[in-house]
């Protein structure tokens, strides 16, 4: 929260400028996490009010917005219409009707390669586990999408970046062999920076899995639609993001295979404005729409009523 900086430093505690502990650079931070004002109680004497939590800076109109009303807005920014990531969770509950339930959550990653970089893999794993109270970066629900039965599959962006290991692959892998049974449509929500590197070569090996999985629900004229979130990235975006029948995004969504400063740096020319983002790709044939969050719900309804009839 480098931004975030108070000249008069005698507010109270926790008002040394540091940042929060959050070191990826997401501006989707808590403002006022420090913050305090300082009013005047009854008795004259000043009373001082935590404001912790409450507030958040927009990073599209830097707007400061109250944090309740913001999550009565779906996380949309109500002046500029920015859409703040939200968790795998909050998608499936937004999508699903009530009575939805979780399945194949109790696959855990093994460290098939017993890996460490500044950390171990294994330290990555615990850590992402107690901030999220998930097992891996992808929750799969079975449940009703207005009157559509659907296997629906959102990844999780705060755990581990929503990479792709082994167990990311096996869960899309069960859902797409849940949707072959059932003859449900497959939803994936994506969020990822791509395949989860401390899985090396087994993550890459997911790709092939799930996009052969793809093709027998192909097969099987089963839809399967993508919707592609903030961000959506690297390995991703190159596999099963992108082989639906139908890819939608969400506005604003950073949607790409590496990053515009590798680009630029590669081809030496400056990207051109909004290079990246859903509406440059639905205007370059890479989607097929872009759907405001709070219009997907009766969006994706009405194309699986399109989708489902039959040939
Ligand atoms: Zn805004």
């Amino acid at each position: 929260m480098a931004w975030f900086k108070r000249p008069n430093s005698n507010l109270g505690p926790g008002d040394n400028g540091e940042p929060n502990g959050d070191s990826n650079g997401d501006s989707n931070q808590d403002f006022g996490a420090e913050s305090t004002f300082a009013p005047v109680s009854d008795d004259g004497s000043p009373a001082r009010v935590r404001t912790e939590g409450l507030w958040i800076k927009c990073p599209g109109c830097r707007t400061i917005l109250f944090k309740a009303e913001l999550e009565a807005k779906l996380h949309v920014c109500p002046k500029c219409g920015h859409h703040f990531k939200i968790g795998a969770l909050q998608r499936i509950d937004l999508l699903l009707e009530p009575g939805y339930t979780f399945v194949d959550g109790n696959l855990r990653s093994t460290d098939p390669l017993n890996f460490t970089d500044i950390k171990t893999y294994k330290s990555r794993l615990h850590a992402a586990q107690k901030h999220t109270g998930l097992n891996d970066a992808l929750v799969t629900a079975l449940g009703k999408l207005g009157h559509h039965d659907v296997v629906l599959a959102a990844m999780e962006y705060t755990f581990i970046g929503g990479s792709m290991g082994a167990v990311v692959g096996e869960l899309i892998a069960r859902a797409i062999d849940r949707s072959l049974a059932s003859g449900h449509p497959l939803i994936i929500v994506s969020a990822s920076g791509g395949a989860r590197m401390m899985e090396g070569v087994v993550s890459l090996m997911q790709l092939a899995k799930i996009a052969t999985g793809l093709a027998q629900l192909d097969e099987a004229r089963i839809p399967y639609i993508c919707l592609l979130t903030d961000p959506t990235t690297g390995g991703i975006t190159a596999s099963f993001a992108m082989l639906g029948d139908l890819n939608i995004a969400e506005p604003g969504a950073l949607i790409g295979f590496a990053g515009p400063r590798v680009i630029e740096q590669t081809i030496r020319q400056k990207l051109p404005e909004g290079f990246q983002r859903s509406e440059f790709l639905l205007e370059h044939g890479f989607l097929d729409a872009v759907v405001p969050r709070a219009e997907l719900k009766p969006y994706l309804i009405r194309a699986l009523d399109f989708l489902k009839t039959p040939a």
